[in-house]
């Protein structure tokens, strides 16, 4: 039995609370039937309503980001706890942005996955490497230090729920896509360190996504590689029928 695949949106900083309830209204009956895993990584102000909404529907809604602190005097973060209560399922953890823009460290993410999976949110750890180190050729070094680090003191049977989402930084947003041939060693890779980490039995079960312009033209391509679980969506999510588009070439593709 393959693994199953998972069309995750990554909405960022987009959509009112409102505008998500629209979204999910056109969004849903158009994915009704499907095997695909659809997930919503929506902003915060959204998770209670969308989940709400999407209670009926084979969609899961969850985070972009939380504290790595159970609660307590941290204005302005969010707990899990709070987040599972709101109607996350999941949160993305380690997105590029937040690693540049926010300062995040894989210490940091690290305490976020231990965090999450203690509350029962399932982690998307976010991976991947930049132009500058894929052009010194470090892209292995720096994705295997970002999954150890981050991975690290996980007992084996919660490792079964992660997610990893390999997302080159100079492929999100961009319009560049890597090849073929570095998506696949780029996640073979993964699936090794993975390996490395669980036992290769446990690696097998973790789904790897890719992310970066992703687009409708393109997504089959990438979701039919070897060792690729599907796709984490930025640009492309923000539209249900474009997303939409996304999930169906999902569910064209036959798991080998
Ligand atoms: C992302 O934000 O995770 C992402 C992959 O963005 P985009 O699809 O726009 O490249």
């Amino acid at each position: 039995m393959g693994r199953e695949i998972y069309a995750v949106a990554n909405w960022k900083m987009y959509k009112t609370a409102r505008e998500a309830t629209d979204y999910v209204e056109k969004l849903s009956p158009k994915i009704q039937y499907c095997k695909t895993n659809v997930y919503l990584a929506v902003p915060f102000t959204s998770i209670f309503s969308v989940s709400a909404f999407a209670k009926e529907t084979c969609l899961s809604v969850g985070a972009q980001n939380m504290s790595d602190a159970k609660e307590g005097a941290f204005t302005g973060e969010v707990a899990s706890f709070m987040l599972k209560e709101a109607g996350a399922s999941f949160v993305l953890l380690g997105h590029s942005e937040r690693r540049v823009l926010f300062g995040e460290t894989n210490e940091c993410i690290h305490r976020k996955v231990l965090r999450a999976l203690q509350d029962d949110i399932r982690p998307i750890l976010c991976i991947g490497e930049t132009k500058k180190e894929r052009d010194e050729s470090r892209t292995e070094e720096v994705i295997e230090e970002e999954i150890v680090v981050a991975l690290s003191e996980i007992p084996k049977e919660d490792a079964a729920r992660l997610i990893l989402a390999y997302e080159p930084v100079w492929a999100i947003g961009t319009g560049a896509v890597p090849t073929s041939s570095m998506i696949e060693k780029a996640h073979a890779y993964c699936r090794t360190v993975l390996g490395k980490l669980f036992g290769q039995k446990t690696a097998e079960k973790i789904p790897i996504l890719y992310g970066g312009s992703v687009k409708p033209s393109n997504v089959e391509s990438i979701v039919s590689l070897k060792d690729v679980d599907g796709v984490l969506v930025g640009g492309a999510s923000l539209d249900p029928e474009i997303f939409s588009q996304i999930v169906m070439e999902c569910e064209r593709i036959e798991r080998k």
